[in-house]
């Protein structure tokens, strides 16, 4: 993938949702794109090396423009800060681990919002008609949870080593004919 080929098309996009096409705008497009869910300082990070000039500032300002037009997400997860990603228009949902705040994508079955409606609704919240459900999973990520076995066993080593031993001692007894 050059940046040569991916120009037009993104310039194009820009172009279909009424942007004019400008160099910061391209280069906040093509940094966002298939690369999960950046924030605004990895976004700036990303394209100063291309718009050595371009301020935190204006990034937000771009990835703002670009979020309103629809040409990019924003999700927000308790305790992170705006996430961008260019994966739109498909009503997924995310996973966030609570030790490491990686953020992964969860497909959404429906597809469509809103894939979750309520239940029996009384007094005001009766009134609303749901157009979307925000769904955020919280666990533990694959890496965190690698992280937290090692150091819990580090933890109880002589314990844990001494049960295996014994356990080696004295296998199961392994059904048989
Ligand atoms: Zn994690
Ligand atoms: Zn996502």
């Amino acid at each position: 993938m050059t940046t040569t080929d991916a120009a037009p098309e993104a310039g194009a996009r820009l172009r279909a949702v009424g942007l004019k096409v400008t160099a910061p705008r391209l280069a906040v497009l093509q940094a966002v794109a298939g690369a999960g869910h950046l924030d605004a300082d990895a976004v700036h990070a990303r394209i100063t090396g291309e718009l050595p000039g371009t301020s935190l500032q204006s990034v937000y300002n771009v990835l703002g423009a670009l979020t309103d037009a629809g040409l990019l997400r924003r999700i927000e997860p308790a305790g992170s800060p705006a996430l961008y990603e260019s994966r739109i228009g498909d009503n997924h949902h995310h996973v966030v681990c609570t030790r490491c705040r990686a953020v992964a994508d969860v497909e959404c079955v429906v597809g469509e919002p809103p894939c979750l409606v309520p239940g029996e609704s009384t007094g005001a919240a009766s009134g609303f008609a749901i157009h979307t459900a925000e769904v955020t999973f919280w666990g533990l990520c694959a890496d965190c949870r690698v992280a937290l076995e090692a150091s819990a066993l580090e933890a109880s080593a002589p314990e844990a080593s001494a049960a295996e031993a014994s356990a080696l001692e004295t296998p199961a007894p392994v059904a048989s004919a």
